[in-house]
């Protein structure tokens, strides 16, 4: 394998965003750093400063690293460098609405991993992923594809041309060759249709199964949406995945079906009937394949992406695993950081991964370590180095609980993160056609009625669906935590991190 650059780190200033002719601007909100943050170009990570290695971690802990071969593609090491650079332009997938594929640009490049920046909006919604990620194409995919392009805000969707838009600002594509070609995993099985039923786990709260759509395909892998819900719920996943599973699937395995939002009588919901009202099929039982199981254990060590901090890679511990699932302990840290993580999750990867990419990897925490000087600001969370900020990449870094991600006062808050979206205005929503298909989508229905989605409805539907099944075993929390989906901040997007 290729070595990549190794401590490759560059950023833009964080606090730039597009104007409406798309040039680079600082936002005005965010010229006056707040909570003592420092540029975000002055962070220095200690962990590639020490002389800390793994090797003598897992002798010390007499603990064995998860084997490579466990890890998927998307985690495992990568066969390419990361070329693209900061400033590039691409299309991808917004990660908080699954469906909308937007034009992005590249705001920072560490390692295998890249911040991407929604253009013509601010850097709070900002997010990390891998560079191989088959969540982003080059510019132009969505033309040639038929998909529909998000486009910055403050544009018209009939006004709006790539190549001027490049030209005007002087920007540059990020060039074709740096994706990834996932031509290797094979096409999607010809049966897989988009509009055609199934039975899909609902990941933001796994013990759910619903009924689903394929809302969309690409390459091998499909789009996950649930009937009459909103588009914050969808997920890609291949054809392969264990979260789809054919039309009878609940009621072979006596699992109960979650029925589509407004569906008259819930508990007594019938595919027969519900396929016939909805003029739609099912997609046929034979093409489904199950995944191998995960095969990872407790006690493993691992490399895992920080949702709280995405910037961050700590070194952490399998401490339990189900079906579909591990959950992670990151080493150091108190426990009520732990969380489950999808195990196809591309933010887990195998020890070695950050060493081998040039990603500054976080070590365990020890108290010992901390040295503070006197008068030195710090944050009063132990284990935190004060890096990040609740507020998203905006700030490097916090000196107090407030702008902690892991202060108990931050933890509390069902979410950080606003939804990119839902704050648009009116006018702006009018204006950006793209969005209409997100309504359109959402109000599929089984009556042709369209009607308004509404998130607590599906939770007061879920708990009493899984009283009656006498079902005590679901976590509430993360049932609950997306209460507040409707309002326009302190959504639940946090998670999907
Ligand atoms: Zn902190």
């Amino acid at each position: 394998m290729k070595q990549p650059n190794r401590k490759r780190k560059l950023s833009m200033n964080s606090r730039e965003h597009l104007n409406q002719d798309g040039c680079l601007v600082q936002a005005e909100e965010e010229k006056k750093p707040r909570d003592g943050a420092a540029p975000l170009s002055h962070v220095s990570s200690v962990a590639t400063q020490n002389t800390w290695s793994w090797k003598q971690y897992l002798e010390e802990q007499k603990a064995i690293a998860a084997p490579v071969e466990l890890f998927s593609k998307d985690q495992s090491f990568p066969e390419h460098e990361n070329g693209f650079q900061v400033g590039m332009r691409l299309e991808g997938i917004d990660p908080r609405h699954p469906s909308v594929f937007c034009v992005l640009s590249v705001a920072e490049v560490c390692g295998y991993r890249l911040r991407l920046h929604f253009d013509g909006y601010l850097s709070c919604y900002d997010f990390w992923t891998n560079a191989g990620s088959p969540d982003i194409h080059p510019v132009g995919w969505c033309e040639k594809t038929k998909h529909e392009l998000h486009i910055p805000k403050g544009y018209r969707k009939d006004k709006f041309v790539w190549m001027d838009y490049l030209k005007a600002c002087k920007l540059q594509n990020a060039p074709k060759k740096l994706f990834r070609n996932r031509s290797s995993n094979g096409p999607m099985p010809k049966e897989f249709q988009v509009g055609m039923k199934l039975e899909a786990v609902d990941r933001k709260n796994p013990s759910l199964v619903c009924v689903a759509t394929i809302a969309d395909t690409v390459e091998d892998r499909l789009l996950v949406h649930f009937d009459n819900w909103d588009d914050s719920y969808d997920y890609w996943c291949d054809v392969n995945s264990p979260y789809v599973q054919p039309v009878g699937w609940c009621q072979e395995n006596g699992r109960t079906l979650i029925a589509p939002q407004g569906y008259p009588d819930p508990e007594n919901f019938s595919w027969t009937k519900y396929l016939e009202a909805t003029h739609t099929s099912a997609v046929p039982a034979e093409v489904f394949k199950m995944r191998l199981p995960h095969g990872f254990l407790p006690n493993m060590k691992l490399e895992v992406v920080d949702k709280r901090n995405p910037r961050l890679i700590r070194v952490a511990t399998i401490i339990d695993v189900d079906d579909q699932r591990i959950k992670v302990h990151f080493d150091g840290w108190d426990h009520k950081y732990d969380y489950w993580m999808d195990a196809d999750s591309p933010d887990i990867h195998p020890v070695g991964w950050c060493g081998v990419t040039g990603h500054p990897l976080e070590r365990p925490y020890r108290a010992n370590d901390v040295k503070i000087l006197p008068g030195q600001a710090v944050c009063p969370t132990p284990g935190c180095r004060g890096i990040g900020h609740i507020r998203g990449p905006r700030y490097s870094g916090h000196h107090s609980a407030f702008g902690c991600p892991y202060s108990d006062m931050n933890l509390k808050k069902e979410a950080t993160l606003q939804d990119r979206l839902r704050e648009q205005t009116q006018a702006n929503l009018e204006l950006d056609s793209s969005h209409s298909k997100l309504e359109n989508l959402c109000s599929l229905n089984f009556s042709g009625k369209h009607e308004k989605v509404n998130s607590q409805s599906r939770l007061v539907q879920q708990a009493k669906c899984l009283k009656i099944k006498g079902k005590e075993d679901i976590d509430l929390d993360n049932l609950f935590r997306g209460k507040n989906k409707n309002t326009s901040k302190n959504t639940d997007y946090t998670f999907l991190l």
